[in-house]
């Protein structure tokens, strides 16, 4: 089931006293209409009642996608070995590892939207790591004064694209259907993903 609790807070910009809305965790089975508000992460937002500011609370939450047996948990940096041991210590969640869970944990509210996005495409995230590799290779070949942080995986009207983002800001884009084909065609090797102990993907 979902879990969720109120928490007192004092609005920044006005210090007038409000509730927010935390979850701790989200079954999109049990309520669908959550998952929506995760992928758009307004969920982090909390909309002062008093002078209609709204502010961005990160916290961590686990997102259980019942239906698909995905599983993300989002934590701070700090907290990603202890996650890591309440997915694998063996009393633990042992038995979502039995029914082929595929266990994430991310650091932020962007990755978690990434991996829903990855899996709900049918994609696999450890080959969308290393098709980033080859698109920033090619964008850098094309392009070599391109200045960007970072790309990240989106649907774009049916298209598997990554999107560009420099300073918080989409510069741009890039179609990835071929790049991933060819990525897929060398990872042949790779356990099944649902299989694979390592659940903390990302560039590194
Ligand atoms: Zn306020």
């Amino acid at each position: 089931m979902s879990k969720h609790h109120m928490e007192k807070l004092t609005c920044p910009s006005c210090h007038h006293d409000g509730d927010f809305e935390v979850w701790d965790s989200i079954n999109t089975v049990l309520d669908p209409e959550m998952k929506e508000k995760v992928l758009n992460q307004s969920i982090f937002l909390y909309t002062c009642p008093n002078c209609g500011e709204t502010f961005r609370l990160n916290y961590p939450i686990l997102y259980h996608q019942m239906e698909d047996l995905v599983m993300i948990y989002l934590v701070p940096e700090s907290e990603v070995e202890k996650t890591y041991e309440i997915f694998y210590e063996k009393n633990a969640l042992a038995d979502y590892r039995t029914e082929k869970y595929l266990n994430r944990i991310v650091t932020s509210a962007n990755q978690l939207v990434e991996k829903i996005q990855i899996f709900d495409a049918g994609k696999d995230d450890r080959i969308m790591e290393l098709v980033k590799l080859l698109a920033t290779d090619s964008i850098l070949k094309n392009n070599p004064d391109k200045e960007f942080d970072e790309l990240r995986f989106a649907v774009d009207d049916g298209t598997n694209i990554l999107i560009i983002i420099n300073k918080g800001e989409i510069t741009g884009a890039v179609d990835i259907d071929n790049m991933y084909e060819f990525a897929s065609s060398h990872c042949t090797d790779f356990k099944d993903l649902r299989d694979d102990e390592d659940i903390v993907i990302n560039r590194e």
